[in-house]
């Protein structure tokens, strides 16, 4: 509906400039209008074909758009960085709703679901974005602005200290997808928020709404290695991203919606990490939640969150 409007006004604005506007650099216009705050550089710098300026919102796109342009990412993949990618587009599945559930005696501290999620999602490597952060605490408190991400020590565990992986807790009343102005962000019936790449215009409203710090913005084109980019990518999910959008864990949705675990949890080695379907009265998830005590971030908030931490 919100977009219908956009859409109609831009058309009319084009109309008295006689000068087509691209949806990002109109979108930016009227949100400085609007007395909107900072909004970052719009990707419309970048160089983007006529077919990505006017591409639609993922939920208005039909079967054969997607197809189109699926194959046009594949192409600029193959064409700017020799790499032959697929992109996959796996809906959610019905009677599925996923919960992550993480085992704070057992986690060490070792950030390697840290590296496996930046690895299995693209994510860019200098500046590194990381959708994980691991809080180091002391035993004793639960008080996560005491925690600290930046420990650097020889060994860990360390002595008195615990540790606290958070990524996106894929809220069911997610603050982020309540201020995005133009839709870009939504949560889909399998319990993950997703983002549209394409249609955010990186106003970072998101980002300052997520009480979790879980979103990331791309202030550079993302940098990533050829021979280190995943050719396993989904569109809503791991995909490459340009430069000025959001970012964030996202389940691996192209692993999880085809039953594979998230990258984060084979690479733990611990075992500290629980993911699968809630809904499920067998599954691991499940059992966590009926017979541990279970603790939620920031439970005050009311995001409700599908992330849960337990001790044994
Ligand atoms: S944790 Fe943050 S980014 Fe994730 S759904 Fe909740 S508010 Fe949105
Ligand atoms: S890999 Fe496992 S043990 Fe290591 S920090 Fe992540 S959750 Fe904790």
């Amino acid at each position: 509906m919100k977009n219908n409007f956009l859409e109609r006004i831009k058309r009319l604005a084009e109309k008295k400039l006689r000068n087509p506007l691209s949806r990002r650099s109109f979108v930016k216009g009227l949100a400085l209008t609007l007395g909107l705050a900072t909004v970052a550089k719009p990707k419309a710098a970048e160089a983007l074909s006529f077919d990505e300026f006017f591409q639609k919102h993922y939920k208005e796109l039909s079967p054969a758009d997607k197809e189109r342009i699926f194959a046009r990412i594949e192409k600029e993949t193959r064409e700017k960085r020799g790499v032959e990618v697929k992109i996959s587009d796996p809906p959610p599945m019905d009677g599925v709703e996923f919960a992550y559930c993480l085992n704070l005696s057992k986690c060490i501290g070792c950030r390697k679901c840290v590296y496996a999620c930046v690895k299995e999602n693209n994510q860019s490597r200098d500046p590194q974005i990381q959708y994980i952060k691991v809080l180091e605490m002391t035993k004793g408190s639960m008080d996560v602005d005491k925690g600290t991400q930046y420990y650097d020590h020889d060994t860990v565990p360390q002595k008195d200290k615990f540790y606290m992986p958070i990524a996106c807790h894929q809220c069911h009343d997610a603050p982020c997808v309540k201020v995005c102005p133009v839709e870009a962000t939504w949560k889909e019936k399998d319990g993950i928020v997703v983002i549209d790449y394409n249609w955010c215009i990186g106003c970072r409203y998101c980002e300052a709404a997520c009480p979790y710090e879980a979103r990331r913005f791309n202030f550079g084109t993302p940098t990533i290695p050829s021979e280190e980019i995943n050719p396993d990518q989904g569109y809503l999910s791991n995909r490459l991203r340009p430069r000025g959008v959001m970012e964030k864990c996202h389940f691996c949705l192209h692993r999880t919606r085809i039953g594979k675990y998230p990258a984060c949890l084979e690479a733990c080695p611990t075992g500290s990490r629980k993911f699968g379907n809630i809904l499920d009265p067998n599954s691991e998830v499940r059992a966590v939640i009926q017979n541990k005590r279970v603790y939620v971030l920031k439970e005050e908030l009311n995001t409700h969150p599908h992330f849960y931490y337990f001790f044994d």
